[in-house]
């Protein structure tokens, strides 16, 4: 005979392990409804799914699954359902929308700290759940941006950081246009190494200081005062050394290149990505094809540095950088599309206003790739750029609940993700 009292007990006791187990408060359960869900990882839309949400997890997805009594039902079923985009190329902890780096000598690092709080918010907002940050001037304020958001202290985008760059003297990720005689603060000149050795030192510290990537600068910029872009800055010794060091901490390399001998070595040394590109050769294209490098080309911010320009916010030396060389990354956009070359999404958030990087779908498509495509490059491929595709990148079990939806089909009109309608990361709705 079981007694009253002992079922009782036996009940209290399920009820300890049980809310023991939940972390003692009970699991939120979502049921989203998706007239069209698009998953990148097998290039094709699917109709009338559900994707149930347990706290910050996908569970289940698919048609026709048992909505459990206690979800909470989201109802997108007029809306096509995408994975959160990744923008593979940001620079959120730069403090407010300004075309001149100058500015950062203008302000305390407190400044652009705060500054940078609505560039994440306008980031997640437009759709972007996960960005890859390559790079602030003033060093690991992106690290404390990031462990920000985790926290659930400021709303933003999941981060993903390198720190600070890593560049030459006076090279393209350099705080230059000061006279000699001016002395930097530690976080303007953290990342400056000029030699394998140097190089290797301030990977080491970078990665003690908690980042998760590394920014090396393989030639000059356009957007750095005294730079070329035509040039070539770190040797190939100190590029396979930046490679080699991030290895010895799991750290992936991103390089950001534009000349052609810039390009080559950068992928000669083995780094997961080039940034930029703009002028890949055909033997680089080659190059990147058989590594498996992928290339992040920021083919929309012409348009920004440009218009910028005309309204006079953009420097004169920045605009003479520039000088056909938007044109000339577009079209080797395209012959790297049509060779094959993995291709990431990638933008230069910072350099059109923070929030737009959806722009750049539309130009992803008008210089070859499919719809398709290029929200693979924003989903599936930007997750196995960053190593976490087990993570995100599609809507599957086991993954963060990460999606976005638009009204519309997108694979049709690709510009309805410049207008991003329902955004939702870990489980947690931010925009409806
Ligand atoms: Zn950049």
């Amino acid at each position: 005979m079981v007694s009253m009292k002992g079922i009782v007990r036996q009940i209290l006791i399920f009820l300890v392990i049980s809310c023991s187990l939940a972390g003692l408060a009970p699991a939120q359960v979502i049921a989203v409804r998706a007239g069209k869900l698009v998953d990148p990882d097998s290039g094709t839309v699917l109709s009338d799914q559900i994707i149930l949400i347990r706290d910050t997890k996908i569970e289940k997805v698919g048609k026709g699954i048992d909505i459990p009594a206690d979800a909470t039902v989201v109802d997108l079923s007029r809306m096509t359902v995408l994975p959160g985009l990744i923008d593979c190329h940001t620079h959120l902890a730069d403090g407010a929308h300004d075309g001149e780096p100058m500015g950062q000598f203008k302000k305390t690092a407190a400044q652009v700290a705060l500054e940078s709080v609505p560039n994440a918010r306008a980031m997640l907002e437009s759709g972007f759940t996960t960005v890859r940050d390559v790079g602030a001037y003033r060093a690991l304020g992106d690290v404390a941006l990031r462990d920000a958001i985790a926290r659930g202290d400021i709303i933003g985008p999941r981060m993903f950081v390198a720190g600070a760059y890593v560049t030459i003297s006076g090279g393209a990720g350099a705080a230059t246009g000061l006279a000699p005689d001016i002395g930097l603060p530690w976080d303007l000149r953290y990342g400056e190494a000029n030699s394998p050795w140097e190089v290797r030192k301030v990977v080491r510290q970078l990665a003690h200081d908690g980042v998760d990537h590394i920014k090396v600068l393989s030639s000059g910029a356009v957007l750095t005062h005294g730079s070329n872009p035509h040039s070539q800055e770190f040797t190939p010794e100190e590029l396979q050394a930046a490679v080699d060091e991030a290895s010895h901490f799991g750290l992936r390399v991103a390089a950001h290149a534009h000349s052609p001998e810039g390009i080559k070595n950068a992928i000669r040394a083995g780094v997961a990505s080039v940034e930029h590109a703009s002028m890949i050769d055909a033997e680089g294209i080659a190059l990147a094809r058989e590594r498996g490098t992928y290339l992040d080309m920021d083919i929309y911010d012409e348009e920004c540095i440009q218009e910028g320009g005309r309204k006079g916010n953009v420097p004169k030396d920045f605009l003479e950088h520039d000088a056909q060389l938007g044109q000339i990354q577009r079209d080797n956009f395209r012959k790297a599309v049509a060779a094959g070359v993995k291709m990431a999404f990638g933008t230069d958030a910072g350099v059109c206003a923070y929030g737009t990087s959806g722009k750049q779908f539309a130009f992803m498509v008008k210089y070859g790739m499919t719809s398709m495509q290029a929200i693979q490059a924003a989903t599936s491929s930007a997750a196995d750029l960053l190593g976490h595709s087990n993570e995100f990148g599609s809507i599957k079990p086991g993954k963060y609940a990460d999606m976005i939806a638009v009204s519309g089909d997108p694979i049709a009109d690709i510009r309805l993700l410049e207008n991003v309608k329902f955004v939702m990361k870990d489980g947690k709705i931010y925009k409806q």
